[in-house]
């Protein structure tokens, strides 16, 4: 947890000025990996780790920021945004740009970001800098986008600036969350609804690998591009066929003939995938928690087996968890090849869970596994 005070004054000391302080969170996703760049449905929900920046403006022309993670500050001349050597600071500039290209002048600002969202580890910590910034400027600036809009513009900085072609959830999902719930988007609409998310006496734990292989960008962009191609396919035999979201299994089989074996499975998964978000959310409504873990399971294998986006560590740390009767489901999490996997877990005995899963994932790995527990909380807001 952050220390909103500590924050407050670490502002004060450096720049001589009283800042506006603001938060965005992370988020987990309960179930629809890869379902986002599809058009599809995703189940996330924000965190209780989040990113936090404090801004004032700046006495001269030229914006200091400082990131009390990295230990590290830049300048920024925000009359021409450039891409900066110091890459925390590429996630601020991509917002201010996108502002700048609504057309809005953005003063030159001081701001110091903090975090508690794990990086790399996929919970979104880039989605969560990002959104702060847009909510931060949003608010300091006197506009009045939407939290849907917001999140549209981080996306698009994200695209643009970042270069990473990633879906929409994840800065939705920090913009949108909202406590004690869950948020079913639909990618397609932008609509949402929100699920409460009641346990009944589980918690969400998550359980970091400790390992992002390479492959991780290539082969996102490569997933995309399999999709794409398949729904090429489909849209020569019927015109309006946009994304998978527009195709149904049936119709996916009556086409196989036509389709490489690799891409024929990539795109049975999103549909299934799809499914399965729908079905959770039905499992949820009826507060039958077994059921939401069993369709987080099933998740997990058409990841490893069809979608082939987890590894050696994700299957490792999901076979154990199939082991436990007290963990109802489990997944990985995020883009994968790395990161952490979800799991449903029963409160009582936690720590002795956790010991036995560290233990035999230290000994198969030599990793010392990491675990965060989270509870849900509210998207992006001011102090
Ligand atoms: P994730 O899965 O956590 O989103 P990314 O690689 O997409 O991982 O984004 C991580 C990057 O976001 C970091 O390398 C850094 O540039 C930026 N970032 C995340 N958290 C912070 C932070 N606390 N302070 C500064 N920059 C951060
Ligand atoms: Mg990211």
């Amino acid at each position: 947890m952050i220390a909103i005070d500590d924050l407050r004054q670490q502002f004060t000391a450096r720049f001589s000025s009283v800042p506006r302080i603001y938060r965005a969170p992370g988020r987990v996703n309960i179930i629809g990996e890869h379902t986002d760049y599809n058009m599809g449905f995703v189940l996330p929900a924000a965190i209780d780790k989040a990113a936090w920046m404090a801004i004032a403006p700046a006495e001269d022309a030229r914006s200091h920021w400082v990131s009390a993670d990295f230990n590290d500050e830049c300048y920024a001349d925000l009359d021409v945004v450039e891409r900066s050597s110091h890459h925390w600071a590429n996630y601020i500039l991509g917002v201010v740009k996108q502002f700048q290209e609504l057309g809005h002048a953005v003063p030159a600002f001081n701001a110091l970001i903090m975090a508690d969202v794990p990086i790399g580890s996929g919970l979104s910590s880039s989605a969560a800098l990002q959104s702060v910034v847009a909510w931060a400027l949003n608010d300091w600036l006197g506009l009045e986008y939407g939290r849907k809009e917001l999140a549209l513009l981080v996306q698009r900085a994200e695209n643009q600036f970042i270069g990473l072609q990633c879906g929409i959830m994840d800065m939705f999902a920090s913009l949108n969350g909202k406590k004690g719930h869950a948020l079913r988007l639909d990618c397609q609409s932008l609509d949402y609804e929100l699920f409460p998310l009641d346990l009944l006496g589980h918690k969400i734990v998550l359980l970091d690998t400790g390992v992002k292989h390479s492959l991780a960008n290539t082969e996102y962009n490569t997933r995309r591009n399999e999709c794409e191609a398949g729904v090429r396919i489909i849209s020569k035999a019927r015109a309006g066929v946009e994304s998978l979201r527009d195709v149904d299994l049936q119709e996916l089989f009556s086409h196989q003939h036509e389709f490489d074996p690799v891409i024929f499975r990539r795109c049975r998964f999103v549909i299934e995938e799809n499914d399965r978000v729908l079905r959770t959310c039905e499992a949820m409504r009826q507060g039958d928690l077994s059921r939401v873990g069993e369709l987080m399971k099933g998740s997990h294998r058409g990841l490893r087996d069809d979608y082939e986006v987890s590894c050696r560590e994700l299957d490792l740390l999901s076979t154990l968890a199939d082991e436990e009767p007290t963990i109802l489901g489990s997944r990985m999490m995020g883009g994968g090849f790395g990161g952490c996997t979800i799991n449903l877990v029963q409160e009582n005995g936690l720590d002795q869970l956790l010991f036995r899963i560290k233990q035999a994932y230290q000994e198969a790995t030599g990793i010392v596994l990491k675990h965060y527990t989270v509870v849900t909380d509210d998207g992006a807001s001011k102090s």
